[in-house]
């Protein structure tokens, strides 16, 4: 492995920018050279931290020692940041949602293109256990061909922090969660959307939303729900995906659950139970034999990581895994999200939009 040849300046050396800086202190090429933020108790913690504190974005730019800046400020910057750094000859590692809307993006995919250097968006979720697993089963066909998807995060601690809560700032659950859920979905379904219909939630009276929830349709027949809540004080399963040979779950991040699959052939038909003030043989567990519990299969290495990737695309030796156009489609979405909420309805023009390849 080279030694670390290239330089990195962390832009907003918040929560994120300073996992970022942990991340990095294990990575083999690429060293962090120092950070810019605009508050200067988050100088003083960089210097804690051992980084050099630029003092001005201008700084950053005109240092021809930094390869790369990454963005980790508020979204509604990211833009601006990115189109400086991007024309001042830097490679460009972006926090997600990367831009709020999505003319925003093909602009720094224009810049990026002009001036030949590489912007890729930290999609960081794209390499979460849970989501490999259940693409695993998705790809693998083990509960048969997937026909529903579930994707859920829940929490009970409201909107954390302070620019989240604000609209200017790009807030609200849908950019913050809702643009990884999302993400995951369209890299798991290879399939056009037809209809898109979606709530935002306002609880907590913020003026951005607090959760959503949207129903996905694709050409390919899937149906699916994604849900974020900030209000749920009892969580649902993070997947619940059903197949036409089984269903799996995954209930956490610590990837427990489980998949349940129909034994075909002679199997003893099932009991119908007291349910409630009735009696039902459709709601009746399945008789023992009728059914066979397996576990989660287990996800092996099979992709660079964000990191190494970043690397092998500027090196030319790799395409990102997170293509801008995936990204932009991703944030077309969203838009169309919101439309559905405002205006109560379903979508189904969504992919008559072009996607911009740039
Ligand atoms: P934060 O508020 O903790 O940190 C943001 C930092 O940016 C602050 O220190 C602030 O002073 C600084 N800042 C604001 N404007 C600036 C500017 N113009 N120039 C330089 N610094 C500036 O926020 P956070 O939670 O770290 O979120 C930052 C970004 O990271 C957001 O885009 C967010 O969506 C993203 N994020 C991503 C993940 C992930 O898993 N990929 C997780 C959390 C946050």
């Amino acid at each position: 492995m080279a030694s670390r040849n290239y330089q990195l300046v962390i832009v907003g050396y918040g929560g994120m920018g300073s996992y970022h800086g942990k991340l990095l202190k294990e990575n083999q090429s690429i060293n962090v050279a120092g950070t810019y933020d605009i508050l200067a108790e988050r100088k003083t913690a960089s210097i804690a931290d051992g980084y050099k504190a630029y003092e001005s974005l201008e700084d950053v730019l005109s240092d021809d020692t930094v390869d790369f800046v990454l963005i980790a400020t508020p979204n509604d910057v990211h833009k601006e940041i990115a189109i400086a750094a991007l024309k001042a000859g830097k490679h460009v590692i972006c926090e997600k949602p990367v831009t709020i809307y999505s003319d925003e993006l093909v602009e720094i995919m224009e810049t990026a293109k002009i001036n030949d250097r590489a912007f890729i968006v930290h999609q960081n979720r794209r390499w979460d256990e849970d989501f490999l697993t259940m693409k695993k089963v998705y790809d693998e066909q083990s509960i048969g061909d997937v026909f529903h998807i579930e994707s859920r995060v829940q929490g009970a601690n409201g909107i954390p922090g302070d620019w989240r809560h604000l609209k200017e700032y790009g807030g609200g659950m849908l950019l913050d969660w809702g643009v990884h859920l999302l993400d995951q979905l369209l890299f798991m379904v290879d399939s056009k959307i037809t209809s898109v219909y979606a709530n935002l939630s306002y609880i907590l009276g913020d003026e951005v939303d607090d959760g959503f929830q949207v129903s996905i349709t694709f050409e390919n027949g899937i149906t699916s729900l994604v849900e974020v809540g900030t209000t749920n004080f009892i969580q649902l399963p993070r997947w619940y995906v059903k197949g036409t040979k089984g269903t799996a779950v995954i209930y956490d991040w610590d990837i427990n659950g489980k998949i349940v699959t129909q034994n075909f052939g002679e199997v003893e038909a099932p009991k119908p139970i007291k349910a409630g003030q009735g009696l039902t043989k459709t709601m009746a567990p399945p008789s023992e034999k009728a059914v066979s519990t397996s576990e989660l299969p287990k996800v092996e290495k099979t992709m660079e990581s964000f990191y190494e990737n970043v690397v092998s695309v500027v090196e030319g030796s790799a395409e990102p895994i997170v293509k801008n156009e995936e990204v932009l489609r991703v944030l077309q979405l969203m838009e169309t999200i919101f439309k559905s909420a405002e205006t109560n309805e379903v979508i189904k023009d969504f992919e008559l939009a072009p996607i911009t390849t740039i």
